[in-house]
């Protein structure tokens, strides 16, 4: 049977993205479609929000839904829906300016929205608003990280009894364990689930942890974070809910979007290349530098960073590895955005005399430049303190940029070391959360890249090889999961008396 799936969202590139999220959002909206045996009915429907200053694809048209305001009993809200098909899905742009029209799609670099229950809880009762209208309602939602929990919560709370969505199975991917959605009590009522949300005497609610005891089927997006998760160290409080689930929680691996990370086509970039001929790549890097200030004279190796200025990224491990990292010849390449805090001690070091020239550390989004930096670099860091998959180490090595990853989740997944398995390795990895592993890592890189010749390209080579196309296995992966999802809904429900 042909499925119909609508994915909720806060993200998806290229409309909006912090981070990895909207790269899978977009990806495998995509490549459900593009699967052969029609195995869905018609192509996905993701819903996100109309956030201020985002991309917007030509040719939205707009239409409206009347939800209940959350804030006033007995009014109603007018929400515009903004859609078109596009990237081979139907797209639609959740309108709220109270909402969305602001600055920061989660809060500023300080501070969290505080009204964000109220926002993906609108999000989220608009797009089931609209999907409950619709001559063919969805078998499957599937909602990505808290935001889109409100969701499942809003169609039990004050919508079970709607016919056309009370069948639907719901699949909840958690992108990252480390954000709950945490709704103190007093916001809980923003949330739109009417009276009785919150059991007595609770002083708020951990969203993710509704959406994990409650949907169909949970997965994570790595085998090996789906394995950490289930420990009290990584589980971050809810190992417990997780363990609770049984075979209903399971990790499938993120693919990536091989079309549009592609270093033959990459507009970004300098000069074109591909794995049979790699010689662009030299261009890539001299470009790099010229774009960073950086000294085309200097032989030292260029080690690549991106990513969202946060704590579990490992900023700080690189700031305290970096001296030593200048010491041993290397210029680094810095691109994120988010917390200043984060990013404060690297740019202690970035301002002292060894680093003149030597360090280039941009705060900022920018597309461009991390597709440069992607193929321009010698090398990729991701010292992640967790990673539940990890984009950049997919992308670096489709790129010919050996990943230098510590061995979390996704990463070790993903990422074989080469001085472990000569033969089959892709990169570099270390085990501990230290600047010390850290550094002697990026040794055996430093050792390896100077030494080059046949079995330096040969590195470069097996990464760039590597099959991570959407459409090979994660999508299909997807689909199983869906199907299950909805086998499980339709089982009689076994009571026991
Ligand atoms: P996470 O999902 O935890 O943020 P991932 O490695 O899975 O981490 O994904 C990060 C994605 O976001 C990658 O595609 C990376 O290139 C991109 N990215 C992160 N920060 C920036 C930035 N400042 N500018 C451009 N792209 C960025």
């Amino acid at each position: 049977m042909a499925i119909r799936v609508a994915f909720i969202a806060a993200e998806c590139e290229p409309w909006a993205k912090t981070g990895g999220l909207a790269d899978v959002v977009d990806a495998l909206a995509r490549a459900l479609g593009q699967l052969g045996g029609g195995a869905l009915e018609r192509p996905v429907d993701v819903f996100m929000p109309h956030y201020r200053g985002m991309r917007e694809p030509a040719g939205l048209t707009r239409a409206e839904v009347r939800i209940p305001d959350p804030l006033a009993a007995g009014s109603e809200l007018v929400v515009g829906i903004l859609s078109v098909e596009t990237h081979g899905y139907r797209l639609h742009l959740v309108d709220h300016p109270p909402a969305f029209d602001r600055e920061g799609m989660y809060g500023t670099p300080d501070a969290d929205h505080p009204d964000n229950a109220f926002r993906f809880g609108l999000l989220c009762r608009a797009a089931l608003e609209r999907l409950r209208h619709e001559e063919r309602p969805p078998d499957l939602l599937h909602i990505h990280d808290w935001h889109a929990v409100p969701a499942l919560l809003q169609r039990d709370a004050v919508l079970g009894h709607d016919a056309a969505l009370a069948g639907a199975a719901v699949v909840l991917t958690i992108h990252n364990l480390a954000y709950h959605g945490w709704t103190p009590a007093n916001r809980v009522p923003e949330l739109g689930l009417g009276p009785g949300a919150l059991p007595r005497g609770a002083d708020g609610l951990d969203l993710l942890r509704a959406g994990i005891e409650r949907a169909d089927l949970v997965n994570t997006v790595s085998p090996g974070f789906a394995a950490e998760a289930l420990t009290p160290a990584m589980g971050m409080g809810l190992d417990p809910a997780l363990r609770a689930r049984g075979d209903r929680f399971i990790g499938i691996l993120n693919g990536l979007d091989t079309d549009l990370w592609d270093p033959a086509t990459d507009e970004a970039l300098a000069a074109p290349y591909s794995q049979a001929d790699r010689s662009g790549k030299a261009r890539c890097r001299k470009a790099l530098l010229a774009t960073l200030g950086l000294d085309p004279a200097d032989p030292g190796p260029v080690l690549a960073m991106i990513g969202r200025l946060d704590r579990q990224k490992g900023f700080d491990i690189l700031a305290e590895a970096a001296p030593s990292l200048l010491e041993r010849g290397f210029r680094l390449a810095v691109l994120g955005t988010g917390s200043h805090e984060v990013v404060a001690p690297l740019r202690a070091v970035a301002l002292s005399p060894a680093a003149l020239s030597r360090i280039a550390l941009e705060e900022r989004f920018d597309r461009d430049l991390a597709r440069q930096m992607y193929a321009g670099a010698d090398g990729f860091l991701m010292p992640s303190r967790f990673e539940p998959c990890g984009t950049g180490q997919m992308i670096a090595l489709r790129y010919g940029t050996p990943p230098i990853v510590r061995a979390t989740g996704g990463l070790r997944d993903t990422v074989i070391d080469v001085d472990t398995r000569p033969g089959a390795g892709t990169g570099f990895s270390f085990e501990g959360e230290t600047a010390a592993e850290l550094t002697a890592a990026c040794a055996r890189f430093a050792d390896r890249f100077e030494r080059g010749g046949a079995a330096w390209e040969a590195l470069l080579e097996r990464g760039m090889a590597i099959d991570f196309d959407w459409r090979s296995s994660s999508a299909p992966a997807y689909l199983d999961a869906y199907r299950r999802a909805i086998g499980l809904t339709q089982m009689p429900r076994i009571t026991s008396r």
